[in-house]
């Protein structure tokens, strides 16, 4: 183990060519030596691990090379070039302005400047991190900048150029290096280990570059942390699991259930997502890069913005052949949506469940037509009424869908196409002038009850014979009551306050019919009196009784409003069952 080197500094390029994805900076800076046009002060900025002290280093190193080649570069033979090497040069000087970023340190390094080379032509300073200076410091050193002497040159290097003052910045050349590569990664990868005999599967060296984000040191120190965990056979799978990527196969498994409306799959593939730990917001993310790759590929053009093997890209091209682009530019734009609201979000599971309904929900060849042949079916009012009551303000019912797209029920759907199906209809229903909210009938066109009856056979009895003046009085059980509300609640959008309100309580069923809701506070009480017109009339709708009334009041609570500690919640579930503290004493559970 003593023998061990970490790859970053064993395969720290030593020449201007073997740096890796900075060919064209490299290439200015060896022609500059070349011309002999030599600036007195340079600044390298960019991200972090992208090679910027590597390359002052070389540089430094070839300008005091006595015999270069003549493609500019350092013999790496000579004797300058040996002491460079071995790290032994006093023609070189570095600064980590990070740790020293005092006036004294400046002044010191000020002091050493003013001694000529003893051999070889120039002294090099580099000062790493030069942003972090203190603003003294910087005074101090503008002056040297400013008339440094014959053989001396500055090498300021930063990852924040913005915070370098523009006194220092108009003083140096600014050399500004990018991120590299996931090809240029991959391909430095795969050298490094052949070197180092380690088999690897393409795949998995590109999972590594991606998560190294451009910076070379940082993939080649997480290069060699896989190294050390697969025993030197790097696969796909190792990598993923290791290094706690998501699997992108989910992704495409996912858009697969997306293209075909298939709800509960898309929920369940969530819920094995999370039960492997990772974070929802980490998911959210990836799929909307995920999204975007898709969208870069569909496109020969932008298909270079793609950067990953070959065997990948073809199989992004061939998903992404299949999705519409419009489909593409809406997924985006939900699942970044969903990204930016999630921090926020309480229920932060719902908000990505809710993204998955919606993404099933926009991709559907037959959905337009559909709807369009629904809401533009003529309702036929049974009663005059019908035509003069409307209350229901149309927004309000909306909330849950951004637009109303009819899926196409597959025969072999499991029950989340049901959510989606309800969601469609309040947002059908709400765009159509009905009234169900008054006890009105509910006029429902056979057309529609037959497309119903074979998309959802179980909720049909009440409703075909609703066609006469008769209203519906379905009845239902609680937990069916608490189904829809909480769909209600869980498709509300805007109005935050009141989704949690209802998502906080559960309502109880009297006699039947009366919807009884406590809650802990005026405020909540307000909240839902406002929504109550076109909750109720949602709900009279989903249970198919017209009857229905809702009683809110307010319970008075001491303190704790609302069970968040789970000793609350323990107290809570107690009062409500109180053979669970029977259980608890029986097995002398405790609550930690
Ligand atoms: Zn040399």
């Amino acid at each position: 183990m003593e023998n061990y080197i970490v790859s970053a500094r064993k395969y720290r390029p030593s020449t201007f060519r073997s740096v890796v994805g900075q060919q064209s900076l490299t290439t200015t800076l060896k022609n500059a030596i070349r011309n002999n046009k030599l600036a007195h002060a340079y600044l390298f900025c960019g991200p972090r691990g992208v090679g910027k002290t590597t390359c002052a280093r070389i540089f430094a190193k070839t300008i005091n090379c006595l015999t270069p080649n003549e493609d500019g570069e350092a013999c790496n033979t000579c004797e300058s070039c040996v002491s460079f090497n071995e790290q032994r040069s006093y023609n070189i000087h570095e600064l980590d302005a990070a740790s020293n970023n005092s006036v004294d340190d400046i002044r010191s390094l000020i002091e050493q400047v003013r001694i000529p080379p003893q051999t070889g032509k120039y002294k090099v300073y580099i000062i790493d991190e030069v942003h972090m200076l203190s603003p003294a410091a910087f005074n101090a050193f503008l002056k040297t900048l400013e008339e440094p002497p014959r053989y001396a040159v500055f090498i300021l290097a930063t990852t924040e150029k913005h915070k370098i003052l523009p006194t220092i910045l108009s003083r140096c050349q600014i050399y500004d290096f990018n991120r590299i590569g996931i090809n240029d990664t991959v391909e430095y990868l795969e050298y490094v280990a052949s070197q180092e005999h380690v088999s690897f599967e393409k795949e998995a060296l590109s999972v590594i570059a991606q998560k190294a984000d451009g910076g070379m040191r940082d993939a080649l120190s997480i290069f060699d942390q896989v190294v050390s965990f697969t025993g030197g056979n790097i696969t796909y799978q190792s990598v993923i699991e290791n290094l706690n990527v998501l699997d992108y196969e989910y992704y495409f498994k996912l858009t697969g259930n997306f293209l075909q409306n298939k709800v509960s799959a898309c929920l369940l593939i969530f819920n094995e997502i999370l039960g492997k730990g990772f974070e929802g917001q980490h998911f959210v993310g990836g799929l909307t890069s995920f999204f975007r790759d898709l969208l870069v590929c569909k496109d020969p053009e932008t298909i270079v913005l793609y950067e990953v093997g070959d065997a990948v890209k073809s199989k992004y091209q061939t998903v992404a052949q299949a999705c519409d682009v419009n489909f593409l530019y809406k997924a985006i734009e939900l699942s970044n949506e969903c990204d930016l609201t999630y921090r926020a979000s309480r229920n932060k599971r719902l908000l990505v469940e809710l993204l998955l309904i919606r993404l099933c929900r926009l991709m559907n060849p037959q959905s337009t037509e559909d709807d369009k042949k629904k809401t533009l079916d003529p309702i036929v009012p049974d009663d005059p009424e019908t035509n003069t009551i409307q209350t229901v303000p149309s927004q309000v019912v909306t909330t849950p869908v951004q637009t109303p797209v009819v899926p196409v029920q597959d025969s072999n759907t499991p029950s989340g196409g049901t959510v989606d199906l309800e969601i469609l209809k309040s947002a059908n229903s709400a765009s159509k002038p009905r009234s169900g909210l008054s006890g009105a009938p509910v006029s429902v066109s056979l057309k529609e009850t037959q497309s119903k009856k074979e998309e959802k056979k179980t909720e049909e009895k009440s409703i075909v014979g609703s066609t006469n003046a008769e209203l519906p009085r379905n009845s239902f059980t609680r937990n069916d009551l608490i189904e829809k509300w909480n769909l209600y609640a869980g498709n509300i959008k805007e109005k935050i306050h009141l989704k949690n309100t209802m998502l906080n309580i559960s309502p109880d069923l009297k006699n039947g019919e009366i919807i009884s809701v406590s809650v802990y506070n005026p405020e909540q009480a307000q909240k839902l009196q406002e929504e109550s017109t076109a909750l109720v009339e949602f709900l009279r709708r989903e249970l198919k009784n017209a009857y229905l009334v809702m009683e809110v009041d307010i319970t008075e609570q001491e303190n704790t409003q609302i069970a968040y500690m789970e000793t609350d919640k323990y107290k809570l579930f107690v009062s409500k069952n109180p053979q669970l503290q029977q259980l608890v004493n029986e097995f002398r559970l405790r609550l930690d």
